[in-house]
């Protein structure tokens, strides 16, 4: 499932090739990829003489503003995947769901093989009403620039265990299973310390490794996992799984002091990490 990063790189993408493009036309296939809508008329409709004015992001939520009151809101789910097409005659994939095509040429198009993903268009202001988990969304990790005093306070006051509570979404937005494992590697703490029982100085590393991870995960395009689908805007997957430190590497040297990477079951997923770097 694409995490802040992927998303993060596909919305600065869409930001350079779609924004000041016109809509053309709008081709829906079936309505499980529009659900919110009653058919696909009032989805269609909406889009159509539109203009792109701006690509903004709510936690994995990608927000294309148009000209006039609405937003186009995309979440790409488990398995979803924008692709930009420099020409309508460009093969279709399998599990085409939606097709923009812009007067200026080329075309963006919505492929979900899992169809969790949707897009819909609602006006700007009422987006946080559509979708209820972003009226409570926490830091955003990408955007918020925050003293790691206050990040200290924060974490202080819950009583939660590391790994769940980075991946509370109204604690911190958009992170999953990959990169709370890879922060916490990084932080040199183990998944389950407490969250109020950190020293100053642990509370410094996991602040430091949340916003250096994430960063760094941007640079590199994000992590194309072996059995997911994330590519960016492109269709091209991005290289950072290959410096995953502990994501998917059990049994495999630790990268700081070559002991074999551990995989633990905890409610159901994975967690990777290391027995002697992470305490
Ligand atoms: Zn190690």
């Amino acid at each position: 499932m694409p995490e802040l990063p992927e998303v993060e790189v596909v919305r600065r993408d869409l930001d350079r090739e779609i924004v000041g493009k016109k809509i053309k036309a709008v081709d829906v296939d079936g309505m499980r990829a529009v659900r919110r809508h009653h058919n696909r008329k009032q989805f269609t409709s909406r889009l159509v003489d539109r203009k792109v004015t701006g690509v903004d992001r709510r936690g994995k939520y990608i927000l294309c503003r148009l000209d006039g009151d609405d937003v186009l809101v995309i979440h790409l789910g488990m398995s979803g995947q924008l692709l930009r097409t420099k020409s309508s005659r460009d093969a279709m994939a399998k599990h085409t769901h939606v097709v923009i095509t812009f007067t200026q040429g080329g075309q963006l198009r919505f492929v979900d093989p899992r169809t969790f993903g949707e897009m819909f268009v609602t006006p700007a202001g009422t987006v946080e009403k559509e979708v209820s988990e972003l009226a409570h969304l926490g830091i955003d990790p990408l955007e918020t620039a925050m003293s790691w005093e206050h990040f200290g306070h924060m974490v202080a006051q819950r009583q939660a265990k590391l790994k769940p509570l980075l991946m509370d979404q109204k604690f911190i937005a958009g992170i999953g299973n990959v990169y709370s494992d890879e922060i916490l590697f990084q932080a040199g703490l183990k998944w389950d310390r407490m969250s109020d029982a950190l020293s100053q100085q642990e509370i410094r590393r996991l602040y430091r490794a949340i916003f250096e991870t994430l960063q760094d995960a941007v640079k590199h395009r994000g992590s194309s996992l072996a059995d997911e689908q994330y590519v960016d805007l492109f269709g091209r997957p991005g290289d950072y799984q290959l410096h995953h430190k502990v994501y998917a590497r059990e049994g495999e040297a630790c990268r700081r002091c070559r002991r074999p990477i551990v995989r633990q079951r905890v409610g159901g997923r994975s967690t990777f990490f290391c027995e002697a770097c992470q305490v």
